[in-house]
């Protein structure tokens, strides 16, 4: 897996029957927290079942990939740094796919499926119990050395194989409450969870209609990195080594004039092959004409953060 270009990868059984993840998403969508991100309610049942995502399912491997950037050269002042180079989703199931490809080798009558943050896996959970992350205040977690700016992904596999005893890393929050002093939205529960109603994350990039007024939005575009750019688990944590989630050039020539003419032709070549296609045009229109006759934000950036529990 570190071939893959992980930061850290475990095992984790599919057996596993604990439910005290589910117990926060459930009090997360009991309270509405999930806005209206109806999906998450929808696919509840299939959090608890990982056989739903894959018959047979015995083991799930977990892994984490490093995008913190370098430096401010390698950020975009408008997107969420997830957002600035190519879609993860696409990269890291190409870089996955090799392991998936080996473990079917090896045992000829198994079969894998790869999932990158798109099927109701408890990526997070099972990060977290193998041994891998830790839990956050700010709803994220935590590599070791990496910090919280990773994306996380699995292989269920159809094969039983030995676990390593691990303990889980426990949350090394303690008494830091920077994070949920620093969100602009007040978004951040201090049970682990995120409100997405006051989320700039999930206001920038999933929410239709109206933005909330009472918010200061800064100038961001797409996402929102501010919890995480305070977290000291970041400062000095590694930089990504992966070519692909730096700053694309196309990105980074993009300022708020250029967003503004854009079309839907211009989006669409903007945008193809990043993550950032996922808020469309009229979305990012409404978040730019926010901004676009603002003064430069001496706070700077926007930063990411997928919003939930
Ligand atoms: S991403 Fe931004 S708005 Fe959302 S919880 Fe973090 S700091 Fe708050
Ligand atoms: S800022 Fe502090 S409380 Fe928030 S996630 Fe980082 S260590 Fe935890």
């Amino acid at each position: 897996m570190h071939a893959a270009g992980a930061c850290a990868w475990g095992l984790s059984s599919a057996a596993d029957t604990s439910t005290t993840d589910l117990a926060l998403l459930d009090r997360w969508l009991d309270s509405g927290r999930h806005a209206s991100m109806d999906y998450m309610r929808r696919n509840r049942g299939l959090f608890a079942t990982p056989s739903a995502m894959l018959e047979g399912v015995k083991t799930i491997i977990s892994a984490a990939f490093a995008y913190r950037p370098a430096d401010q050269s390698d950020r975009h002042p408008l997107f969420a740094d997830y957002a600035r180079g190519a879609d993860y989703h696409k990269a890291l199931r190409r870089r996955l796919k090799p392991a998936a490809t080996a473990l079917q080798e090896m045992f000829p009558q198994s079969r894998t499926r790869i999932c990158v943050d798109s099927a109701p896996v408890r990526e997070k959970y099972f990060a977290i119990r193998c041994g891998i992350a830790a839990p956050l205040r700010n709803g994220l977690v935590a590599v070791p050395g990496a910090g919280s700016k990773v994306f996380l992904a699995e292989i269920l596999w159809t094969e039983e194989t030995a676990i390593p005893a691990t303990e889980p890393i426990p949350s090394p929050c303690g008494a830091c409450r920077r994070c949920q002093q620093a969100c602009p939205g007040g978004a951040i529960c201090g049970d682990g969870s995120v409100d997405a109603r006051r989320c700039l994350s999930y206001l920038t990039i999933e929410h239709d209609g109206d933005l909330p007024e009472d918010i200061p939005y800064g100038r961001r575009v797409f996402g929102c990195d501010i919890c995480q750019d305070v977290c000291p688990l970041n400062s000095g944590a590694c930089a990504t080594p992966l070519e692909e989630f730096r700053l694309s050039p196309a990105l980074a020539a993009t300022d708020i004039e250029s967003l503004v003419a854009l079309d839907s032709q211009g989006h669409a070549a903007l945008f193809a092959g990043s993550a950032a296609k996922r808020a469309p045009l009229e979305r990012l229109r409404r978040n730019i004409s926010r901004i676009a006759n603002r003064p430069a934000d001496p706070e700077g950036d926007g930063g990411p953060q997928k919003c939930g529990f």
